[in-house]
């Protein structure tokens, strides 16, 4: 979907007469076309999509906002671009967190001008998901569910950790996913303690907790989820814990929404985890917002004075890990509104034993 006429608001705000991007991620998001070599170029008043001829002909069917020029070999991008911007008097944006310090000065001397980095602009109105992102959101949301459904009935002992991820990966594609919105986490027994841990050849056992963080991508938005099951048996410490993580994350998602900072949804969750004494053991945020990318801005960290907007899409994590025993984590994506929140995560969360 294309998002010209919000980035044009946005320049009138921020004193900006057109902002230009390079970073695909942030060329999907102003055009809703994917493309990994070019740049566009939005102004107060047109917008302007370059690539090359991979491209163009696709751009041109999809692409509603912007004009689509090709460059190529004659006829140089950073050529094309000079010359649309020197149509444009005045402050020339762009992303500085989206390129190195040498690319930033290439740009410069190409165009021959200024750059007033703008990288906020785009992290800010990324940040507010609108009605058509968050159907796609819960579409893969959807995917992802499906696959655990069936993967849930294929756990058994025997299993390795890299097999799981697989058959996760295999059915979020089958079911319509594009791609994976980051390599599935799938670590059990003692591996369970490690947040992100990789994936290899240990074997699910009898009496082991299994994590299984994993997302899909549809219409380029990430999924994100975690649900941690016991197989064949959990003891009564393995089911305190569970609980533990369970009730905070319930409090942390009571406590979200629009209006408030990250750090109070993230300490409503871990003052559940504190009071229970495992506090020393949840060394991770509680949330990060997610869109387009599995990673965005603003989260729900104990550090975020970030006021939160209405519209976010942030994840609810909290874990605890017992290094060399186990570990826990339960993590579904809200959506912020201005009087609490929307779970678009719909799988059960009762400690589920196999
Ligand atoms: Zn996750
Ligand atoms: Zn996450």
């Amino acid at each position: 979907m294309e998002h010209i006429k919000g980035i044009q608001a946005a320049l009138e705000k921020e004193g900006l007469d057109a902002i230009l991007f390079t970073d695909p991620i942030s060329c999907r998001y102003a055009t809703g076309f994917f493309f990994t070599d070019g740049a566009v170029l939005v102004s107060r008043e047109k917008s302007w999509l370059l690539t090359d001829s991979r491209y163009t002909e696709a751009a041109g069917q999809q692409v509603k906002e912007s004009e689509v020029l090709a460059f190529g070999i004659g006829r140089p991008l950073y050529g094309l671009l000079k010359e649309l911007c020197a149509a444009i008097p005045g402050k020339l944006g762009a992303e500085e967190e989206r390129m190195s310090h040498a690319a930033w000065g290439k740009l410069e001397s190409e165009l021959g001008r200024e750059l007033t980095p703008a990288g906020k602009l785009l992290t800010e109105l990324r940040a507010v998901k609108d009605a058509e992102e968050v159907e796609n959101m819960i579409a893969a949301q959807r995917i992802a569910e499906r696959a655990l459904e069936d993967v849930l009935n294929i756990l058994r002992p025997g299993l390795t950790e890299k097999e799981v991820a697989a058959e996760l990966t295999y059915r979020m594609l089958r079911y319509g996913g594009e791609e994976n919105s980051f390599d599935p986490i799938v670590v059990t027994g003692a591996k369970s303690s490690m947040p992100h841990g990789v994936p290899g050849d240990v074997v699910i056992r009898s009496g082991d907790f299994v994590t299984l963080d994993f997302g899909t991508k549809k219409g380029g938005y990430c999924s994100d989820m975690t649900r941690t099951v016991a197989v064949g048996h959990a003891t009564e410490e393995m089911e305190k814990v569970y609980d533990t993580v369970l009730r905070a994350q319930l409090a942390g998602i009571a406590a979200a929404k629009a209006g408030v900072e990250g750090c109070v949804i993230d300490s409503a969750a871990r003052k559940v985890i504190e009071d229970a004494g495992y506090g020393a053991y949840f060394g991770h945020s509680f949330g990060h917002s997610l869109g387009l990318e599995i990673h965005e801005a603003p989260g729900a960290a104990p550090t975020s004075r970030v006021v939160l907007p209405e519209g976010l899409a942030v994840s609810a994590e909290p874990g605890i890990y017992l290094p060399g025993r186990f570990g826990v984590r339960i993590e579904d994506v809200i959506i912020l509104r201005a009087d609490g929140c929307e779970n678009i995560t719909k799988a059960p969360k009762e400690l589920l034993v196999l």
